[in-house]
C-alpha cells in the first residue's frame, strides 16, 4: 500500500520519503506567469521523481476550439490568433526577458505551426487527416504551455510530450489506454534522456496508428492519472482553483464545504455526475495501484485539500457530494401489456445500445407498467426511435402505448458510500426537493446504493441543488435574515446580532446569516454572512437604491431553508408589504406599529397570509419595548383564561413625565428636559398626542381577538387644540401654555389623595381610552420608577390581584433584544433534525 501524500511543505525533507510524486496543474493554475512563477513553491522535492503534468493556459483550449471551429467554417481566425499568440508570447517574457531566446523561438515554432493547421483546415485539406490535425489545433494548448512551466521550473527540468508516449484508442466512455504500448515508450523515452523530473502536456495522446488525439475536455487530470501509474508514482496531487472536492459545485452553491476525504468510488461516482473539478476517468488508473489523490488550491497551499484514496474516514454525513448532469431526456415507454412480459427491459436497452444511446439513469416501476430511462438530450431522437422500433410489434397489437420523450431535464445525483445501512437517505433528498417545489420525474438508486439520482426540469436544477444541499449539510435552524431600518433600535440589534450569532451557532445549531440590510434609500444585498456590526456602514451612497421586492426576493433565498426579514423602520410603506413576505415564506419580526395598529383589512391580510405560507408574524417590541407583554397575554388566552381588563403605562415618555412631575417643577420644564435626554420623539406631541398609546393598545386589543382600531380608541390629546398644527419651533415657544391646566389637574387629583399617570385601559367589548387619570396611592401604576412601563391584565383567573408586567419599556438596547427575542423564538421553532440512524 502507498504512502499518503503528505500536506506540501516549503521545506524540503533530507532525503525524499517518495520514489515517485505526480503533480498536475490545471488551467486555473497557470493562468499568467505569476501563476506559473509559484509552480516550484508548490512541488515539494519529497520525492526522487517529479512528475509534472499540466493543461493549457487558463481559456486557450476554449479559444483553439473556437479557432478551429472559425477554421472550418471559412472564417478569419487570424485574431483570435495573434492574441493568443501575444499573451503567451507576453507571458514568456517572464522567464526569458531576452528576445529570442530558445523558449520564445520554441513557442513561436508552436504558432507557426497552429497556423499550418488552421489553414489546411479551412481549405479541408487532406480529410483523412482531419480528426487528427483538430486534435492537433485543440492540444497545441499543452504544448505551449509546458515550455513555460518547464522555464519556471529550471534548466534541471526536461518536457516530455505525451504525444511521444501515451497510446490511446477510443471507445464508447472515452479513451483507453494501451498500457504495454506506452510502458515500453515511456521506457524508452527514459532512457534516451535520463530519469529526471519532467513536465509532461497533459491531454494530448497519439493512437496506435501515430494520429494526434486528445483524452477529451477536462481531460489532463486523467493524463495525471495515467502518467501517475506509468511511473508507478506514490502519490498524485491535482492542483486546481478550489480548496477540494467541495460537496457540490461552489458557483451553484455558495455553501458547499470542502470534503477532507473521499473514496475513489465516490469520486468517480461525483465525476461522473458531472462536478466538474476531475475527469471522469482520472480515478480508474489510481485506483488500480490504489495510488492516493489529493486535491489541493494552487491558490490557497495551506488548505488541506481532499484526499481521494480507498479507505477513508467515515463522514458525519452518509452523503458526500451532489452533482447534476445537465442537458438529458427521459425516455418512457408505457404499456399495460408490458406488466409481466419477460425481456421487456432487457429489449428496450439492446435497442439503445444498437443505436448507440448511452443511458444515464434507469427507473422502473415495481408494476412494470413502464420502464423509463434518462438519455443525453441530443441522443434523444435516436433513442425514442431505436425503442419504438423494436417494440413496433408490442405497439401495433396495442401491448404498448408507445415511447414517450420528455425533454430539458437534469439529473440530481446525491453520492456517498454511507448511504448503504443509514436510513432516511432519500427520504430527506426528497423531502429537500418538496420544500424547494421541485418537481421530481423520475428516481433511481443505484444496486451499490453509493448514488440516488433524480430527474427534474432543467430551470429547477439551480434551486434543486441548493435545496438539496440545504438538506444534508445545513442546520434545519439555518435562516436567511434581511434587516431593514438601521436606526437606533436596527444598529443596537446588529450589534446583539454581532455579539451572539457564533455562540448561538455553536451551541444551539441556530444558524442566523444576516444577508441583506436597507434603509428607506439604500440597500446592500450579499450571497455571504455579513458581518452584522459593519452592515449599517454598507448602506452608504456606493449602495444599491433600495427595491423592497429585490430585497425580499434576496433574503428568500432558494440555498437556506428559511428566510426572516427583521423590519427595524417605523414606516407603514415597508408594513404594507408584509403580506406578500409571509404568503411567500419569509418570517416576518417587527417593532413597527402600523401593521399592528393600522387598517384592519391589512391585518386581516397579514393574518391570511401568514397561515398561507407556514410563516410566522412576531411583533413583541411593538408594546413595552423588550417587557414580556404580548408574549404574556398571548399564554393566558392560549391556556384557556379569559380577559376582562387591560390597563396600564404603556409610554416610557409619558411615564417620566408623570413620575416626575410633583408640582415643584412646571411641566413644560419637565417635557423640555425628557426632550433633552432623548425620552421623546423629536417633536414631543408624537407622545404628548397618545396616539402611540393608543397604537399600542389596539395591537394588545387585536391581539386579544378583538376588531378594534385607532379611531374606536378614545384618545385624550394632551396638546391644546391651539398647538396641534403650529410649527415644531412655535410649538415649543409655547410649551409654557401646558402648564397652567396641568398643575390644576393636579392640585385637583391630590386633594381628593390621589396622583396623576399617563393610562391606556381596554375594558369590555371595544371599550378603549388613552389619557390621564387620577389614580389612588395604592395603585400599581404609582409605585413605577423612571420610563418604567406598566401592563395589568384582569383575566378570570387574575381577577382578585391582577397579573402585572413592569420594568423600563423604552430604549434602542431593550427595544432591540425584544426583537432579538422574537427572532430567536422563531429560529428555535424551526426545530432540530435528529442525527442519521444507521441500520
Ligand atoms: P482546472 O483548470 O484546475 O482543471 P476546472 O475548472 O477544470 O479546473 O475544475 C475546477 C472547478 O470545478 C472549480 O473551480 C469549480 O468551479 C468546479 N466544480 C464543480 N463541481 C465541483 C465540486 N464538487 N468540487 C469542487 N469544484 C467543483
Ligand atoms: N486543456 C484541456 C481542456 O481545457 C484539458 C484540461 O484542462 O484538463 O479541456
Ligand atoms: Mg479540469
Amino acid at each position: 500500500m502507498s504512502a499518503v501524500a503528505p500536506l506540501a511543505s516549503p521545506v524540503s525533507p533530507a532525503s525524499p520519503a517518495l520514489a515517485c510524486h505526480v503533480h498536475k496543474f490545471g488551467g486555473s493554475s497557470l493562468a499568467d506567469a505569476a501563476h506559473i512563477d509559484r509552480l516550484a513553491a508548490l512541488v515539494p522535492a519529497d520525492a526522487r521523481l517529479r512528475p509534472v503534468v499540466v493543461s493549457a493556459m487558463a481559456g486557450t483550449t476554449n479559444a483553439l476550439v473556437a479557432l478551429g471551429d472559425a477554421a472550418a467554417a471559412g472564417e478569419d481566425w487570424k485574431p483570435g490568433w495573434d492574441a493568443l499568440r501575444q499573451r503567451h508570447l507576453e507571458t514568456a517574457d517572464a522567464f526569458e526577458p531576452e528576445a529570442g531566446g530558445p523558449l520564445h523561438v520554441a513557442l513561436e515554432a508552436e504558432f507557426a505551426a497552429l497556423a499550418r493547421d488552421l489553414r489546411d483546415h479551412a481549405s479541408g485539406v487532406d480529410p483523412h487527416a482531419h480528426d487528427a490535425r483538430l486534435a492537433r489545433i485543440h492540444g497545441c494548448g499543452e504544448q505551449l504551455s509546458s515550455r513555460l512551466v518547464q522555464a519556471a521550473l529550471g534548466p534541471d527540468w526536461r518536457r516530455l510530450d505525451a504525444r511521444e508516449v501515451l497510446v490511446v484508442h477510443a471507445a464508447e466512455m472515452g479513451a483507453v489506454v494501451d498500457w504495454d504500448a506506452s510502458r515500453a515508450r515511456l521506457a524508452s523515452w527514459r532512457l534516451a534522456h535520463g530519469a529526471r523530473d519532467v513536465v509532461i502536456t497533459g491531454f494530448v495522446a497519439r493512437d496506435a496508428d501515430g494520429h494526434d488525439t486528445t483524452l477529451g475536455r477536462n481531460g489532463s487530470d486523467y493524463s495525471a492519472a495515467i502518467f501517475a501509474q506509468l511511473f508507478d508514482a506514490d502519490a498524485l496531487t491535482i492542483w486546481t482553483d478550489v480548496d477540494g472536492v467541495l460537496s457540490a459545485d461552489p458557483r451553484l452553491v455558495p455553501d458547499a464545504v470542502c470534503l477532507a476525504s473521499m473514496s475513489y468510488a465516490e469520486a468517480c461516482e461525483l465525476a461522473y455526475f458531472g462536478a466538474d473539478v476531475l475527469h471522469p476517468q482520472t480515478l480508474a488508473p489510481v485506483q488500480a495501484r490504489g495510488t492516493p489523490v489529493r486535491i489541493r488550491n494552487s491558490r490557497n497551499p495551506a488548505a488541506p485539500g481532499t484526499l481521494i484514496a480507498m479507505d477513508t474516514a467515515p463522514a458525519a454525513s452518509p452523503v458526500k457530494g451532489l452533482s447534476l448532469v445537465r442537458d438529458v431526456a427521459v425516455l418512457e415507454l408505457v404499456g399495460n401489456g408490458l406488466v409481466g412480459v419477460p425481456g421487456m427491459a432487457e429489449r428496450m436497452f439492446a435497442a439503445l445500445h444498437g443505436a448507440g444511446v448511452s443511458v444515464t439513469m434507469i427507473s422502473q416501476g415495481s408494476s412494470e407498467h413502464s420502464i423509463c430511462c434518462v438519455v443525453r438530450a441530443g441522443q434523444a431522437t435516436r433513442g425514442h426511435d431505436a425503442i419504438t422500433a423494436a417494440f413496433a410489434d408490442a405497439i401495433a397489437e396495442g401491448q404498448a402505448q408507445g415511447v414517450a420523450v420528455t425533454r430539458d431535464l437534469c439529473v440530481l445525483a446525491a453520492v456517498g458510500d454511507g448511504m448503504v445501512g443509514t436510513q432516511g437517505v432519500a427520504a430527506r433528498l426528497l423531502d429537500g426537493l418538496a420544500q424547494a417545489r421541485v418537481n421530481i420525474r423520475a428516481i433511481a438508486q443505484g444496486a451499490s446504493e453509493r448514488n440516488i439520482s433524480v430527474a427534474i426540469a432543467q430551470e429547477d436544477a439551480t434551486r434543486a441543488l441548493r435545496a438539496a444541499h440545504a438538506a444534508f449539510w445545513l442546520s434545519p435552524q439555518t435562516v436567511s435574515v434581511g434587516v431593514i431600518g438601521p436606526g437606533n433600535v436596527g444598529r443596537a440589534l446588529l450589534t446583539q446580532l454581532a455579539e451572539v450569532i457564533p455562540a448561538l451557532r455553536a451551541r444551539a445549531g441556530v444558524d442566523l446569516r444576516l444577508r441583506a440590510v436597507a434603509s428607506s434609500r439604500r440597500m446592500h444585498l450579499s450571497d455571504a454572512a455579513l458581518d452584522p456590526e459593519a452592515a449599517g456602514a454598507l448602506l452608504d451612497d456606493e449602495a444599491d437604491a433600495c427595491d423592497l421586492d429585490a430585497f425580499a426576493a434576496h433574503v428568500r433565498a432558494d440555498h437556506l431553508p428559511h428566510a426572516m426579514i427583521v423590519d427595524c423602520s417605523a414606516s407603514d410603506a415597508v408594513a404594507a408589504r408584509y403580506a406578500d413576505w409571509l404568503a411567500a415564506g419569509i418570517h416576518v419580526v417587527t417593532p413597527n406599529k402600523h401593521a399592528g395598529s393600522g387598517d384592519w383589512q391589512r391585518y386581516a391580510r397579514i393574518a391570511e397570509a401568514r397561515a398561507s405560507g407556514h410563516s410566522r408574524f412576531l411583533y413583541e417590541a411593538t408594546v413595552g419595548a423588550g417587557l414580556p407583554v404580548i408574549v404574556t397575554l398571548r399564554n393566558l388566552l392560549d391556556t384557556g383564561d379569559t380577559l376582562h381588563a387591560i390597563d396600564g403605562m404603556l409610554s416610557g415618555t409619558l411615564a417620566w413625565l408623570f413620575n416626575s412631575f410633583d408640582g415643584s417643577r412646571p411641566f413644560s420644564e419637565l417635557v423640555r428636559e425628557a426632550r433633552a435626554l432623548g425620552y421623546t420623539e423629536p417633536d414631543p406631541r408624537d407622545d404628548l398626542s397618545g396616539l402611540d398609546v393608543a397604537r399600542k393598545l389596539v395591537i394588545l386589543a387585536r391581539e386579544a381577538g378583538r376588531p378594534l382600531s385607532l379611531a374606536d380608541v378614545d384618545v385624550e390629546s394632551l396638546v391644546p387644540e391651539a398647538l396641534r398644527e403650529v410649527p415644531l419651533d412655535v410649538f415649543l415657544a409655547r410649551l409654557s401654555e401646558l402648564d397652567a391646566p396641568m398643575q390644576a389637574r393636579l392640585d385637583a387629583a391630590r386633594a381628593d389623595g390621589c396622583g396623576l399617570r399617563h393610562i391606556a385601559r381596554l375594558g369590555a367589548g371595544s371599550d378603549a381610552s388613552v389619557g390621564v387619570r387620577a389614580l389612588p396611592a395604592d395603585h400599581a401604576c404609582m409605585h413605577t420608577r423612571l420610563t418604567d412601563n406598566l401592563v395589568q391584565f384582569t383575566t378570570a383567573r387574575y381577577a382578585e390581584n391582577p397579573l402585572v408586567v413592569q420594568g423600563p419599556g423604552a430604549g434602542p438596547q431593550v427595544t432591540a433584544a425584544g426583537v432579538f427575542g422574537d427572532v430567536l423564538a422563531i429560529a428555535h421553532a424551526l426545530g432540530a433534525r435528529t442525527g442519521w440512524r444507521h441500520a
